[in-house]
Parts: C-alpha cells; structure tokens; sequence
C-alpha cells in the first residue's frame, strides 16, 4: 500500500520550497533521505497514517552539495509482514479533520533513512551511479499523478452536486409553506426565489457533465502523446485541469451549501444528507492544489496566450477564442431583445468579452506598474490577483460554455435539447450576472440589456420548472446512495424522518440517561452556591 507524500508542514502549494532532502551518496550507491527541520514533516498525505508500506516522497535532489530540484522517492516506510515503522522513521495519523474522516491522513518524518539509486523515479528525470543529473523529456510529467487525481475531480464532482440536487428539488415538490389565493399550500420548488436557488445550479450541474466529456478526452489525446515523448498537448492540458479543478470543486462546494439552505431547518439535520456531503467534499477546494493558486496557474497561461497573440503566433485550440476578443472589445453588444440577448451566440460573444477584458485588463496593470519600478512579483502578488482570479474564472467558465453549447449539437431528442438548450442559456446568463465585471466597465454590455439578460433569467426559471424532477430523476441515484429522508424517491419525507428519529437515533437510547436526569436535582443547588 503506498502514499504520495509531497506536502510538509511548512509548505504545501509551494512545492519547490519543499525541505526534506534526498542527498546521493556515492560511495553505496543510495540516497539518504531526511527531514532537516520541523517545517519539513510531510503532512497531510492520505493513508499514510496507518495503511502504508510506502511513500512516495517528493524531496530536494541533492548530489555533492548541489540542488537539483525536487524529485519523487519511494521509501519503505513500514515492513510488509510486521507493519512495523522502520528505524529512521517516525509516522502517524494527523488527528481529527473536517470530513474525510475515513481517511488516515498522516504526517513523516525521515531520520536519514537509505534507499536504493533506483529508487528514484527516473523516467523523466534521472542520477547516474556516478552522481551525474539528467533530464529526460518533461519534467512536468513528474506531477503526473496529480493529473489523474485533477482528472477525478474535473470529472466527477459535478456528480455531489447531482446529490445534493437530487436531494433539494424532490423536498421542494414534497414541501408546502403558505397558501396561495385558492387556500391551497403552495410547493415550495414553485417559489421564484427557490428556483432562483435551484436551477442555475442545475445548469451548472449539467454544463459540468457536458464540459468532463472534453476534458476527460483532452487527457486520453495527451497521455497517449506523452507515451511518444509528444509533449505538445501537456501544458494545455495541465490548464484545462487546473482551472475546472478549481472552478467544478468550489461550483459543487458552494452548490451543496445551497441545497442545504434550499431545505430549510430538515436541511441542517443528517437525516437529510446534505451536511455529510459538504463536510466529506469540502477538502477538494484544497487538496490536490489549492483552487486560488490553480486559477493562478491559468492566468499566467492566458497572459501568455496574449503575448503570443500580439506576436502574431498560433494559440492551442482551447484558447483560440480570444483571438476574437481584440476585435469584439472594438465593438458593442447589438441585442436589443430577449430573443437577441440570449442566443447562445451573443452569449458567447459575452464570455469571451469578459475574459479578454480582464485578462488585458490585468496585462496592462502589471505593465504600467512595472514601468513605474514596481517588480513583476510585488505586482502580481499584491496588485493584480483579484482581477487574474476573476479572468481565469471567466475563462473557465468560457470553455465550460463551449463544451455545454458544442454538446447540444449532439442531442437527436428535439424535447430534450430544447430542455437542455435552456439550461444552457440559463447557465451563461447566470454566470455573466454573477460576474458582469469586465463586460460592463469594457462598455460592451449596457445597462439596459442587463436587464434584458435578468428577463431571460427569470423566464428561463418557469421554462425548467416541469422538468426538475425528470432532470434529477434521470441521474438514478438510489435511496440507499442518497441517505437521505427528505430526498425519497418515494417522498415519504415526514414518515421517514420521524422513524429515523424514533427508531434509529442511538442518542434516544443512550446508556447512562439515569445519571443525567439525576442532575436536574443538583444543577439548582450548584448555581445557588456559585452565586453566594
Ligand atoms: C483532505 C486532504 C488530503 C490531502 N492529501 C494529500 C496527499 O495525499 N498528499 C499530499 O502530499 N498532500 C495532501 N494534502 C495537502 C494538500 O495538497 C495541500 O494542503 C494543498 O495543496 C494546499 O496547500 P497548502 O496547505 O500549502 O495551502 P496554502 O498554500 O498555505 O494556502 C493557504 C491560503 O494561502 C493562499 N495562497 C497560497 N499561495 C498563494 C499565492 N501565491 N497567491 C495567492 N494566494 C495564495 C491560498 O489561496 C489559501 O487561501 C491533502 C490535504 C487535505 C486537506
């Protein structure tokens, strides 16, 4: 059973600041592997605490005093018969967290332990017996793993959201609150402001499932490169997962959260399901890089893919699109109607308006700074992250755009791509008016077509409404995946919270209740005593 080690205590996102030390030996042939100092305790690596035989643990190169980078190691870190620690080594879990608390998350610390040359993982990167450094290929690849694991999360998290919706839109049609004219209750999904909740996160939720179609293939046609030492699709590829990690981890994180609001009291309990999921997704905003500094890492991206538009050079096709940026940034949005406004064409032209504008926006800040005497680095980390977030998102949310609106191309069922066409439409609109900032202050979109865009919104809510149900339905997740009362398929949502209440809450039932009832004789008299 192994681990990957690469966090310490001390640094995390900042991977080539990382402290343990592989040093070559010589004279045996091995690496001796420390941590020097405190900050260098490995921490955080999942099943490290007490599953693992092995680390694979991401150390400074060192050869005769010289650095080297950061390179992979595996170390045995525990016998594969006792499981006991080997000398050197000092291992464990890392305490209570959040969520994941089936995780033995762990921390390491190295006392010199020796290992084998070969042990170094050395396709990429590699020492010769006689201390020499070479590099094979791409370093990147070394990070590869964190692909796959970024792959995972792209591509599947949209699938909590699907739960947490699943959960929110059945309770909304099982739930009344008020009667309408008529004396009758009303559902509470049939409020615009629960919808209003609801159902960007429905759009979201499939323009996620859409866009990991792309993505998933997008990795297929870069490992197969790689496997001919092509590494042209590799940093293209790095950004796309870089950035919808980011994006799709925090749009599930914060969904959830809303379902959870959207299910009112019953939402805060278990017995709805919902809190279990934030608290056990919530870490992926985190792990696996920190979303700021992944949408940091597209930014950067997109500053280049300026530079090279202005040198006149081709862009990888994901980016493509902001050669149209210069030129609509000239113009105005034309639409005068909701029909105009909300043609999945004027809505791409608006997307890629906002992030042309900030991401020029940002350029022409950190230019104008640097003129000034300002370093490029003081400037970036504390004059431009806001705005380099805000275009990074918007490029995200471009590409994520493109995949749902390409996708719909696909659909034969005319019923089903009207449906899905809505939420397209829904998905872009509420995107842009969550984020209006670069097309408003760009002067593309004016004040009265905002408004327009806000129509449509509205209108789009009503349009979804008969088929909510049907488009979690359609997901077929199972009460026993669900847990959930108020997300029954059967919609015994009362029934089963009483039961769960009455029949399997251990609490009721907990030995020991004498003891404290007794209590209620003595609390008076402690309280009196206190006050004298
Ligand atoms: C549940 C869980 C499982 C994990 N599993 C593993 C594992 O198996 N193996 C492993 O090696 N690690 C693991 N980790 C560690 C994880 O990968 C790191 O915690 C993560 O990469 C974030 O790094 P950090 O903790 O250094 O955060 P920090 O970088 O310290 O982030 C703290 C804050 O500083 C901000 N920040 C940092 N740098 C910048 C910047 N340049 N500009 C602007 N803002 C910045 C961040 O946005 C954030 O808000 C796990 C973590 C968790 C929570």
């Amino acid at each position: 059973m192994g681990c990957y080690a690469q966090t310490e205590m001390g640094h995390g996102s900042d991977i080539q600041s990382l402290e343990t030390v592989a040093d070559f030996d010589l004279a045996h042939d091995e690496f001796i592997m420390d941590s020097p100092t405190l900050t260098s305790s490995k921490m955080w690596p999942g099943d490290l605490g007490i599953f693992s035989t092995h680390a694979m643990v991401f150390a400074q190169l060192r050869i005769k005093g010289a650095l080297h980078g950061v390179q992979a190691f595996l170390v045995p870190i525990r016998d594969m018969n006792t499981h006991e620690l080997f000398p050197g080594v000092d291992a464990g879990d890392i305490g209570p967290k959040y969520g994941y608390a089936t995780k033995d998350n762990g921390y390491l610390r190295l006392n010199k332990v020796r290992i084998p040359r070969e042990n170094m993982l050395m396709k990429y990167a590699k020492v010769s017996k006689n201390g020499e450094f070479k590099i094979v290929g791409n370093e990147k690849v070394l990070y590869g793993i964190m692909l796959g694991v970024r792959l995972i999360l792209a591509c599947y998290s949209f699938r909590t959201l699907g739960l947490a919706l699943t959960v929110a839109i059945r309770y909304g049609i099982r739930r009344s609150q008020f009667k309408n004219d008529n004396k009758q209750e009303i559902k509470i999904l049939d409020y615009q402001l629960q919808q209003e909740k609801l159902f960007p996160l429905l759009a979201q939720y499939f323009a996620m499932c859409f866009a990991s179609l792309k993505i998933k293939k997008m990795v297929e046609e870069n490992m197969e490169k790689i496997k001919t030492n092509d590494f042209s699709n590799l940093n293209e590829t790095h950004i796309a997962l870089a950035g919808t990690k980011a994006y799709y981890t925090y749009t599930v994180f914060a969904g959830i959260e809303k379902c959870r609001l959207a299910c009112g009291g019953h939402g805060f309990s278990h017995y709805s399901g919902i809190p279990a999921m934030h608290q056990e997704f919530a870490a992926n905003c985190t792990l696996e890089g920190e979303n700021s500094v992944m949408y940091l890492q597209v930014a950067r991206y997109l500053l280049k893919m300026i530079s090279k538009i202005q040198k006149g050079e081709p862009l990888p096709s994901t980016f493509e699109y902001l050669n149209s940026g210069t030129q609509l940034l000239q113009e105005q949005c034309s639409a005068k109607t909701t029909e105009e406004i909300s043609s999945l064409d004027t809505l791409r032209k608006l997307l890629i308006v906002n992030v042309s504008y900030l991401i020029m926006k940002a350029g022409e800040i950190l230019l104008q700074n640097v003129s000034e005497g300002a370093t490029m680095r003081e400037v970036w980390d504390k004059k431009i992250g806001i705005i380099l977030l805000e275009a990074a998102r918007a490029h995200v949310v471009f590409f994520t755009f493109k995949c749902f609106s390409d996708g719909l191309r696909k659909l034969q069922d005319e019923n089903l791509r009207t449906i899905m066409t809505n939420l397209c439409v829904l998905y872009a609109l509420h995107e842009i008016l969550e984020k209006p900032l670069g097309i408003i202050e760009s002067g593309y979109l004016l004040g009265e077509q905002i408004r327009l865009m806000q129509e449509v919104r509205e209108k789009k809510y009503s349009e979804i409404r008969p088929h909510a149900l049907g488009l979690v339905d359609a997901n077929m997740i199972s009460d026993n995946t669900l847990r959930s009362a108020l997300g029954r398929y059967d919609g015994k949502v009362y029934e089963t919270m009483l039961d769960w209440a009455q029949n399997h809450n251990s609490f009721n039932k907990a030995e020991g209740m004498e003891h404290i009832l007794k209590m209620k004789d003595v609390t008076p008299q402690i309280f009196f005593q206190s006050k004298l």
